[in-house]
């Protein structure tokens, strides 16, 4: 079977409002492999979070093409916000979007659940979020989207809201998450950092109308982890360079 799970083929996008049209994309293209973790950095307001809403099929190209292998309900996104229900405990939010699926079952259930388990969330099971920290409350938001099993995993700047340290803590741990459980993700940021501690191929936007400018090939060592990639003295020359692309 083709390892490509999801290809753009020359995208342009165009947003029409009474006041204006703004091209968002232009003839952008990329593809992902099953198992990849890919990162796309881009000045803010390039049209990184529009790439992700046509992979997920919420906006159609207005030229070229977005093919996915096996369709979106393989997919799951993890945002900014974490989203998860204030009135809903902890376990009740992370069933949800098996609930909303229509995919609970006793055996999904106890899935979902030992995902929580597994990850050292067991002990908050019957907690309010408002008794989480914004990292766990992040980790939470994972499990939830882990619980319908996606394939693909789409991260729009998922640690954006946390403070620094929590940041590269809950970096670490979805990214061992992520990797334990062999999925294929794209995460979208605006850090050069995050980016490079944690995917194997950063793709650099350009500015709006946004199209690959460029693309790096982290050649780090994948055992480590992002934090422990950090330290590796290529970090800093991919570092550089993508700093150098990002401004020009
Ligand atoms: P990023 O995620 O890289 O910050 P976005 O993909 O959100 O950028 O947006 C790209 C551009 O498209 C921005 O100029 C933004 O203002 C514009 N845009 C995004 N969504 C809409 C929309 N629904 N209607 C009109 N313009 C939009
Ligand atoms: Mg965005």
């Amino acid at each position: 079977m083709d390892s490509t799970l999801v290809s753009l083929d020359r995208v342009s996008l165009f947003y029409h409002t009474k006041q204006a049209e703004t091209q968002a994309l232009e003839e952008l293209s990329f593809s992902v492999s099953e198992g990849e973790f890919i990162a796309i950095v881009g000045p803010s307001g390039c049209g990184k979070t529009t790439v992700l809403s046509l992979i997920m099929g919420l906006l159609t190209p207005t030229k070229g093409s977005v093919t996915t292998r096996d369709g979106r309900q393989k997919m799951g996104y993890m945002l900014q916000h974490d989203h998860l229900l204030d009135w809903r405990t902890v376990e009740k939010n992370v069933l949800l979007s098996l609930e909303v699926q229509h995919g609970i079952n006793e055996q999904t259930k106890q899935k979902a659940l030992a995902l929580l388990d597994r990850y050292g969330l067991g002990g908050f099971r019957h907690s309010k979020p408002a008794e989480l920290s914004g990292g766990m409350r992040q980790k939470v938001a994972l499990i939830r989207t882990l619980a319908t099993d996606p394939q693909l995993l789409l991260l729009d700047e998922p640690f954006s809201a946390l403070d620094y340290q929590t940041r590269l803590r809950i970096a670490d741990e979805v990214y061992s998450i992520i990797k334990q459980e062999r999925k294929t993700a794209i995460l979208v940021t605006h850090d050069i950092s995050e980016a490079i501690s944690m995917a194997d191929r950063v793709l650099v936007f350009s500015q709006r109308p946004s199209k690959v400018k460029s693309e790096f090939v982290i050649e780090i060592d994948k055992a480590q982890s992002p934090l422990e990639r950090r330290n590796d003295p290529r970090f800093f020359t991919y570092f550089h360079r993508i700093w150098e692309d990002l401004d020009a």
